[in-house]
């Protein structure tokens, strides 16, 4: 529970981060812009002056209109002014866009006194607009002793900053969700895995647990009827009493396995030279194979073998190990090779057996639970698929590694490496 919400809180914390980064980089293009358009803007305030300071056609009209404004003459005033102003938005308009300026803009014009002489149709401050000021001289100064100053606003520059962006802002913002929505939906599955997986893995518990109980009453029941059997009637009872153990064995397997897994159990390891348990275990499989009929051979290096382990483990890893080279053997001339040496730091423990061999596509999953080769049971063997994802997690307790190599049809071989200690370790 800890664990999940580390990680939600290092999602959250990368979510906002990122957004917050967007924000940042929002800023510094913003600011970029608007350095850009002021430099735009201070070529455009040259080329206005400079056309406005001589004589012509606008600088006409609108020094018309400044006349008649002196004189005082109303008649027909009005529509010089809107010729005025029809034409400077015009104008204003061409230089703006020469320089790929393509904000929406006012103006007006105004003397000394702040009087407007002509402004555009929808001229009106405001808070957030930008104002360029441009003192015209030339033309204007010789026609009106008052100096007019031409301003410009832009009245929603940030809005038009930011749709100059929106091909940089809009993928960003959806780049952001996908990002989110994609790790909204892993977690989910995660999450959803493991329950499922817990789940199931009470279930077996549970399950294990309550056929323990009709297991041990199967054998006190057989054991009272081996007492009082006929001589014709052992056999049978000696058959149920032999699977009944097997399902004993199998069951307490199983209740070990998830006892390790829900108590993150580690073992007691020790140092000590597994060499004798191992010289016991290859003893008692030549017992074995001799009785099945199965070539047996191994092979000890002289030195011991030092290393962190828990014996009785180890031990039952390797079992299981040499049972699947039993099991899954050849039918003809069987035969398994136990050897064991060492290699500067490593102690080496290879089980060979001449047997069907494993599918290349196969070897990665058997080490999974309750793994089993679909053709498993071609070859008549029966099993839980739990044998070698047990041998993994304990050579992972050694802090070894285990290699399944194999070739179809020819046998397989089984490969454990753990680390050796030194003897005065
Ligand atoms: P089980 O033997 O109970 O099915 P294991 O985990 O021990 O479970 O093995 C998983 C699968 O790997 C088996 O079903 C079997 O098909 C395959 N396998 C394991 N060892 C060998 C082997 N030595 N030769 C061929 N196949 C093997």
């Amino acid at each position: 529970m800890k664990y999940r919400n580390y990680i939600l809180a290092v999602f959250v914390a990368s979510v906002l981060g990122l957004a917050y980064v967007q924000y940042k980089y929002l800023q510094i293009g913003l600011n970029l812009a608007q350095v850009q358009f002021n430099q735009k803007i201070a070529q455009n305030i040259r080329q206005i002056k400079s056309d406005l300071f001589v004589e012509n056609e606008l600088t006409y009209l609108v020094g018309r209109l400044i006349e008649g404004n002196r004189r005082d003459i109303p008649m027909s005033m009005d529509s010089i002014a809107d010729a005025s102003r029809y034409f400077m938005k015009a104008y204003l308009e061409g230089i703006l866009m020469e320089n790929g300026i393509k904000a929406d803009f006012e103006f007006r014009l105004y003397n000394r006194d702040s009087l407007n002489i002509l402004t555009s149709q929808d001229y009106k401050r405001s808070a957030d607009g930008l104002i360029f000021p441009i003192r015209l001289q030339g033309y204007f100064t010789e026609i009106s002793p008052d100096s007019l100053t031409l301003e410009l606003l832009f009245p929603h520059l940030n809005r038009y900053f930011l749709s100059q962006l929106n091909g940089l802002l809009i993928p960003g913002l959806l780049f952001i969700i996908f990002i989110i929505g994609v790790i909204i939906w892993v977690l989910r599955s995660i999450y959803w895995q493991r329950s499922v997986i817990t789940t199931t893995n009470d279930f077996i518990n549970n399950l294990t647990h309550e056929l323990k109980t009709p297991v041990f009453s199967i054998g006190l029941a057989t054991k009272i009827l081996n007492e009082n059997a006929r001589p014709d009637q052992k056999e049978m009872i000696e058959l149920i009493r032999h699977q009944n153990e097997r399902l004993k064995v199998h069951i307490e397997k199983v209740l070990e396995l998830a006892q390790m897994e829900k108590q993150k159990k580690l073992l007691n390891k020790e140092k000590l030279d597994v060499k004798p348990a191992l010289l016991s275990l290859a003893e008692q499989y030549a017992q074995l194979c001799k009785l099945e009929h199965i070539k047996f051979n191994y092979i000890l290096s002289d030195e011991p073998y030092y290393i962190e382990a828990e014996a009785a483990h180890l031990s039952n890893a390797l079992s299981n190990l040499l049972d699947n080279a039993m099991k899954y053997r050849d039918t003809q001339s069987p035969e398994i090779t136990f050897s064991a040496n060492t290699e500067g730091k490593k102690l080496i423990i290879e089980i060979d057996d001449n047997g069907p061999g494993i599918k290349k596509e196969e070897r990665e999953k058997i080490f999974r639970k309750f793994y089993r080769v679909s053709s498993g049971d071609i070859h008549g063997v029966k099993g839980y698929g739990l044998g070698l994802y047990y041998v993994k997690q304990i050579v992972k307790m050694h802090c070894g590694r285990i290699a399944i190599e194999s070739t179809e049809g020819k046998g397989t071989k089984a490969v454990i490496v753990l680390p050796l200690l030194n003897k005065n370790d």
